[in-house]
């Protein structure tokens, strides 16, 4: 699951508006931040194998960042951030943790059985990256379902539509290289661009939502 994660995001944004957009597609890789950095740090592990259909990645061991406790712990510490460090509201809070845990179940969904249920446990995933095509069907459905939600709390707040457009347009192209292959090099330099372009995508939400709405 790549770009299917931002449209819990866009979901958050339009189930509380009052809160960054940015905070939101943040959160909705909250927990592949975590992974990145732990891959980097030596932490987590996994293998590119070419051979797989979907995806490449071999997601032998990332017990941190995507068990189910770690999700659990991870929503919590975004609920956290977002409350104490953010100062955003209780309701913005428990969104924003509602959005980070959504990151697991919609994993669960794509994912080969790589999701630690508990420490020792069984890992967990329906494995719909080896359907490649239903996949790409599944997480762009997401994207197309989420965001005339967006767009009409967008408009509701005064915003521009284009700068929404170009934005959705963005995450297509990310998932159309994505998908044609683009998991290639070591784990780590993997890891590097996989946070680059959460930075990236989470500095656009940032210019997005710049500036004040336009009141009615
Ligand atoms: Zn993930």
């Amino acid at each position: 699951m790549f770009v299917g994660h931002f449209a819990a995001g866009l979901a958050g944004k339009a189930i509380e508006p009052r809160a960054p957009l940015w905070s939101m597609i943040a959160a909705s890789q909250f927990l592949d931040w975590g992974w990145s950095g732990l891959v980097l740090a030596g932490v987590e592990h996994f293998r590119i194998d070419p051979h797989l259909p979907g995806s490449a990645l071999a997601l032998y061991d990332m017990p941190w960042t995507h068990s189910l406790p770690g999700a659990l712990a991870l929503s919590a510490l975004g609920g956290a951030i977002a409350r104490f460090v953010l100062g955003l509201r209780p309701r913005a809070a428990v969104v924003i943790g509602a959005v980070v845990v959504s990151h697991w179940a919609l994993d669960l969904l794509v994912h080969r059985p790589d999701l630690l249920l508990w420490p020792g446990g069984p890992k967990v995933g329906l494995s719909l990256w080896n359907q490649p095509v239903p996949e790409e069907i599944v997480e762009i459905g997401l994207l197309a379902v989420v965001a005339p939600f967006w767009a009409f709390s967008r408009a509701a707040e005064g915003r521009r539509a284009w700068p929404a457009a170009l934005f959705l347009a963005g995450l297509l192209g990310l998932q159309f290289v994505a998908a044609s292959g683009a998991e290639t090099g070591t784990p780590q330099s993997l890891a590097a661009t996989s946070l680059a372009i959460y930075l990236l995508v989470t500095l656009a939400a940032w210019w997005l939502d710049r500036g004040p709405a336009r009141t009615a």
